[in-house]
Order: C-alpha cells, then sequence, then structure tokens
C-alpha cells in the first residue's frame, strides 16, 4: 500500500510514519516527489494495517497498489525517473545514445568506435566484456582486460561506460569499471544476480529476457528497486516468436505500454530487437517516436571481421546517418539528441 502525506508534511511526520511502516515489519521506500511525498509500505499481509497508518501525523490517505510490482508502478511515482550517469541522461527531454561494439575485442577496435561514436552524438559506450554466448565455443569476451579497455576509452572520451554483468561474484568487479551495469536478456530472471546489482548502486540496465512478459520484467526490476537502487532503466529488446525474417520481434508497444504503468525509463536495443543491420536505424527512429528514453545500438570498426553480431552492427558512416534519421523524430517528438 502507499501512505500518502499531505502537501507539506513535516520532515519528523515523514520520518515517523516511516518508522511506523517498519515497526509493522514492512519495508518503507519513501519517495520525495516535488508536490508531496508518499511512502511505499511494501511486505506481506499488509493491507491489515491500513487503517493504524492513516490516522497517523501528516498522513493524507493510504492507497492499496493494485499493480503485481509495488516500486517500479506509477501509482506509487507519478514522475518519470530521469537517470543521469557522468555523460548520460535517459528520461525526461533526453533521449540516451548508447552505442558502441558488442563485444570488446581489443583495445584499436574498441577506442576507434568510442572516437566515431562520440564525434556522431553518442552520449554513452556499450561494449561486452563478459559475453553470454549461445555456444560455449564462441568468444567469451575478454573479462577484466575488456573492463580496462572500456575504462581507457571513457578517459579518453568522457563517455560513460555500459557493460553487461552475467554472475553475482563479478558486480563488485565490472562495478569498479563500469557506470551502468547491463543485465542481459538471459539474466533478465537471475534473482540473486538482480539483488547483488541492486545492492551496488550504481545504475541498472535491465534487459528483457526474450520469452518474458511485462509483468515480468517489472516484477524483475522490482527486485533491484528492492535492494535500494532507484537507478533501473528497463531494455525492451525483442521477444522470440514464430517470425523468423527477424532475430527477435521488437515489440515497440511496450514502450508506451510501460510509461503508462511504471516511472521507469525505458530504452530500445533495435540492434538485438531486429538482428539485421539494414532494419536498426529504421526501429531507432520508430523507438523515438514511441516515446523512447533511449537507444542502445550495436557499432563495429568492421561489422563483417567482428567477433560477436556483427551481421546486426553499423559501420560509423551507417551510425552517423541512424543519428541524422533520429534527430529528426527526436525533434517532430520535443525531445533531445
Ligand atoms: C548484448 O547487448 O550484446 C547482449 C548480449 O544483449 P541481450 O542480453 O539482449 O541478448
Ligand atoms: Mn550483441
Amino acid at each position: 500500500m502507499i501512505v500518502v502525506m499531505k502537501k507539506g508534511a513535516s520532515r519528523e511526520e515523514i520520518q515517523h510514519i516511516i518508522e511506523r511502516v517498519e515497526a509493522l515489519g514492512l519495508k518503507a521506500h519513501p519517495i520525495f516527489g516535488t508536490e508531496r511525498t508518499v511512502i511505499a509500505a511494501i511486505g506481506e499481509k499488509r493491507d491489515e494495517h491500513r487503517q493504524s497508518l492513516e490516522s497517523g501525523p501528516g498522513v493524507a490517505e493510504v492507497v492499496p497498489i493494485l499493480a503485481p510490482y509495488k516500486v517500479a508502478s506509477r501509482e506509487v511515482k507519478a514522475e518519470s525517473t530521469v537517470i543521469r550517469v557522468g555523460s548520460l541522461t535517459v528520461g525526461d527531454a533526453h533521449v540516451g545514445m548508447i552505442a558502441g561494439p558488442c563485444s570488446v575485442e581489443n583495445e584499436e577496435q574498441t577506442l576507434s568506435t568510442a572516437r566515431a561514436v562520440k564525434a556522431a552524438g553518442a552520449t554513452a559506450l556499450r561494449g561486452g566484456a563478459f559475453k553470454p554466448r549461445t555456444s560455449p565455443y564462441s568468444f567469451q569476451g575478454l573479462k577484466e582486460d575488456g573492463l580496462k579497455i572500456l575504462a581507457t576509452a571513457r578517459a579518453e572520451t568522457g563517455l560513460a561506460v555500459v557493460t553487461e554483468v552475467m554472475s553475482e561474484n563479478d558486480v563488485k568487479l565490472v562495478a569498479r569499471y563500469a557506470d551502468v551495469l547491463q543485465i542481459g536478456a538471459r539474466n533478465m530472471q537471475n534473482y540473486r544476480l538482480l539483488e547483488a546489482v541492486g545492492g551496488e548502486g550504481k545504475p541498472v540496465l535491465l534487459k528483457r529476457g526474450p520469452s518474458a512478459s511485462l509483468d515480468e520484467l517489472l516484477l524483475a526490476a522490482e527486485y533491484v528497486l528492492n535492494a535500494g537502487n532507484p537507478n533501473v532503466m528497463l531494455c525492451e529488446r525483442g521477444i522470440r516468436t514464430f517470425e523468423s525474417h527477424t532475430r527477435f520481434s521488437l515489440a515497440l508497444a511496450s514502450v508506451p505500454y510501460l510509461h503508462d504503468r511504471t516511472h521507469l525509463p525505458v530504452v530500445v536495443d533495435p540492434s538485438h530487437g531486429t538482428g539485421h543491420t539494414a532494419l536498426v536505424a529504421r526501429m531507432a527512429a520508430a523507438s523515438i517516436a514511441a516515446g523512447a528514453d533511449g537507444l542502445i545500438i550495436e557499432v563495429h570498426p568492421d561489422p563483417e571481421t567482428a567477433l560477436s553480431d556483427g551481421y546486426q552492427s553499423l559501420t560509423f558512416k551507417q551510425f552517423v546517418d541512424l543519428m541524422i534519421l533520429c534527430r529528426k523524430v527526436a525533434a517532430a517528438m520535443d525531445r533531445l539528441i
């Protein structure tokens, strides 16, 4: 349930209600809005305590949260969450542009890509150092050496670094180098990993599992939020359907659907969502038209020789063209990129 404080409720009154909620064995999540403060009370049997909280000082009303996810819900926080980390802003008027190779392969490949995407207007660098590969015989990533290359690229270009963490054992290591921790589609329901990144404090890019419903995605986000990390961006990256012409089916209706139900920003990945270089720019533009708060795009100096996902990676020139197209759509949508 949500305890909605009166406009102008004092800090003492808010603190008192937080303590009351905790004394009832519930978790208190205060959300300080510009208009008023609300306190989400999370836990089992929460509705039993509704009346006793309603009579508290400074309380306007206590209302049940209808959605299965609680802290992620717009019922709890009406204002959209904006994530700012270094050069990257996701949400508000800004469409965050995260671009870079699927995998960090070597310093020259990553640095040249970082320079090119920065020059074209990207605001963050992506690149996998730990790669979740379908086959154990495929390139698995450079691991810590890859993280060091990403840090070098950040030092040179100023771009925030977005990179995947695959295991809870690696969270501390990846967080030492990354600005945003990416949870890959295959790990969306790895709950211990979600809790571990929730405890880390760095913003999280949470990818939708290829067979996950949007409620499941939001409940996965809830694990991160509940662990105390409010900076979660959801990522639509396509789902598995009967359609075989594209690698996945990019479900763009999820962008406005999620915006109606959650305050968390929504990023779209048209690279994995289509699996075809030729389709990426147009679906990137469509994502912005649907209201996306950010895009994550695979770019490689020579896609033909890429160690992973070359068939969906853009050349530098193709990324420049994508930016030109996306800027036109962003302008029509009153967004900045
Ligand atoms: C990636 O971003 O390179 C990746 C592996 O994505 P996903 O987890 O969406 O498959
Ligand atoms: Mn990839």
